[in-house]
């Protein structure tokens, strides 16, 4: 049962009269009830303007943005504010995102404010139960943020994101800016967290590795576009689409079988102004073909759970 369903979402800039930014071509991603859905990809691949579809601050150029059977892209006013309580955001800076002059109590309250009044005492009631909850102490509805270390302003930022008892939380690069440890701290809580309350997690995040390790399933997006979408625990020895293993060969990998032939990624990510026919991978793929000029590869089932856009596919092994 997906609680978030994107089908088609595409997102375009005009930025002037002969050229246009294609941020977001095409993208169908499924966000299912108590699992994870990580997105992988370099910087400028699209990943923060696709989440800020989901999250309505973007509108779509075209395409659907179904949650619970309803496109909420068509959402106004009253609707669309109570359509944020069901999704909602976790950002890669704690400090940028906490307001500075705001006490951990006011802060963890501020989106339920939204929909009602909270007296004094009732907001004492709710800090602590959503600092326990992200396991961190009472006394911390009394401080501000700049008193707190990173880790825990991580916490109070998913404090803050839980306090409307959302369905589905979009953690973007949320643990980048941690050290390792800390970081693996924090998605910890967010698997425990989820496990207790069924939450869908969004993870975005540049760290193939961590994704990997951390998702059910994983989407990998190059220029706009989903190439390949597979199981978090399959991806390093089943990953095919050549971005794909471009993207683990960059990373210093353990657990990587030996035996797959894999391209180094060489070359930068082309401006998506104005981008050529055919696969948006071409310009940096060693296996691109005239027919990967002339015609852009559509997402195809390779095998169960596995979907790869690469025309290479059906010539290497038939679906
Ligand atoms: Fe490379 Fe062609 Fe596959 Fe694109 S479709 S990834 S250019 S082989
Ligand atoms: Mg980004």
């Amino acid at each position: 049962n997906a609680i978030l369903e994107a089908q088609n979402l595409t997102k375009k800039f005009k930025i002037s009269k002969n050229s246009t930014l294609t941020a977001c071509d095409d993208i169908s991603l499924k966000f299912y009830q108590g699992k994870t859905l990580g997105i992988v990809g370099e910087s400028g691949c699209g990943k923060s303007t696709f989440i800020k579809m989901l999250s309505l601050i973007t509108k779509p150029t075209s395409g659907e943005i179904m949650f619970r059977g309803c496109d909420i892209t068509k959402l106004k006013g009253e609707e669309k504010r109570n359509n944020h309580s069901h999704i909602q955001m976790i950002f890669q800076n704690p400090l940028e995102a906490l307001p500075p002059r705001m006490k951990i109590r006011d802060i963890i309250c501020e989106p339920l404010l939204n929909f009602k009044k909270i007296k004094n005492h009732e907001k004492d009631e709710i800090a602590r139960k959503y600092l326990e909850m992200v396991e961190l102490p009472e006394e911390f509805a009394l401080r501000y943020p700049h008193h707190m270390s990173g880790g825990q302003r991580q916490r109070i930022g998913i404090a803050r994101a839980l306090v409307l008892e959302p369905e589905l939380i979009i953690c973007d690069e949320a643990t980048s800016a941690l050290d390792v440890s800390v970081q693996k701290n924090i998605i910890e809580l967010l698997i425990r967290l989820q496990k207790q309350k069924q939450i869908s997690i969004g993870f975005i995040c540049h760290d193939i590795v961590l994704v990997s390790q951390i998702s059910h399933q994983v989407a990998v997006m190059y220029l706009g576009n989903i190439v390949e979408i597979l199981p978090g625990k399959d991806l390093h020895k089943y990953a095919i689409h050549p971005y794909t293993k471009g993207l683990l060969h960059s990373v210093f990998y353990l657990g990587m079988d030996k035996s797959t032939k894999i391209d180094k990624l060489t070359g930068e990510v082309p401006s998506p102004v104005n981008l050529p026919n055919g696969c948006p991978f071409q310009s940096r793929c060693s296996d691109a073909k005239q027919l990967c000029r002339e015609i852009k590869p559509k997402l195809r089932e390779y095998q169960e759970g596995h979907m790869v856009a690469c025309h290479l596919l059906p010539i290497d092994k038939p679906v």
